[in-house]
């Protein structure tokens, strides 16, 4: 799967990406209406494999369990008040899409709120329905009823997806109308993307470190691209940003070359601290209610 992607997922034919960066074997391109950034081609032959490894056994993974489950919690407590007051607590039904190893799920378990969960990565799945069955493999397909969800969970997703907008249009047909879709994804207005920005220019865009690429997060998104989302039957109801913790962005330094590694991690740091002080953090948490 090589997909070319020469236009906006989001503004069509119109809106041809313009020149931002250069990877390896491929181009970051950018909307000139709505700046969104992704990969051409979206995705090279190690994207599938990718998907359907089963990294998701490794440990590094598990032993997130703990502080993931912490910020699942505050995320659906926060959310839930979000809902409409006529909703009933113990009437409410999620979907987590992208659910993993199901931590999410646990959760909502834990706080006796009814959810399903569902992923493309079939050991994942496997993992999640281990003690109970809540996860089906798939995405968000036909298989879910329209208005049939009153929240929709799908955390740090939608920048992996080669065809967001149609994921987006599934999930409004899902949810229930009020209903709230929940993203979570890396955002370009944020100090890490501007000092990438910074060091790609003065290289002659040999500093290609905004963390896009064909076989990871293949989009970044920015404010203006959710304002365009949102026209599609949504309006935007809370956005925060969040920070990924230091020592897993030290971590994804691993693919990088030597030289891009070293300057990195005396950087990191720094920036990390800076960019909370700032709200310039490099992710953002954001709810969209479903509009008639
Ligand atoms: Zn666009």
């Amino acid at each position: 799967m090589n997909e070319g992607q020469k236009y906006c997922e989001f503004c069509g034919q119109d809106h041809k990406g313009i020149f931002y960066s250069r990877g390896s074997n491929y181009t970051v391109l950018k909307c000139s209406e709505c700046s969104l950034l992704w990969s051409d081609p979206l995705t090279d032959d190690d994207y599938e494999k990718q998907i359907n490894s089963d990294y998701f056994g490794e440990d590094i993974y598990l032993s997130k369990e703990k502080n993931q489950k912490e910020r699942f919690r505050d995320q659906i407590n926060k959310v839930l008040k979000m809902l409409e007051p006529s909703v009933e607590k113990d009437k409410i039904k999620i979907l987590d899409i992208g659910s993993g190893l199901g931590f999410f799920l646990d959760v909502c378990d834990e706080e006796g709120i009814y959810c399903e969960g569902c992923d493309i990565n079939e050991k994942a799945v496997q993992y999640a329905n281990r003690n109970r069955v809540k996860t089906r493999l798939g995405t968000a397909d036909a298989y879910y009823e329209d208005n049939s969800f009153d929240i929709i969970f799908a955390l740090n997703l939608i920048e992996h997806i080669p065809h967001p907008k149609e994921f987006i249009t599934q999930c409004r047909r899902i949810l229930k109308p009020g209903g709230l879709l929940v993203l979570e994804t890396p955002i370009q207005e944020s100090l890490f993307h501007i000092i990438a920005r910074a060091g790609d220019y003065l290289t002659g865009f040999k500093m290609n470190n905004y963390g896009i690429n064909t076989n990871g997060h293949i989009y970044k998104f920015c404010g203006k691209t959710f304002e365009k989302i949102a026209g599609s039957g949504f309006e935007i109801i809370h956005k925060q940003k969040i920070g990924s913790p230091l020592k897993e962005i030290m971590g994804k330094t691993t693919y990088m070359s030597f030289k891009n590694r070293i300057v990195l991690k005396a950087v990191l740091p720094v920036a990390w601290l800076t960019a909370r002080v700032l709200n310039l953090e490099n992710r953002i948490f954001i709810v969209m209610k479903t509009v008639k």
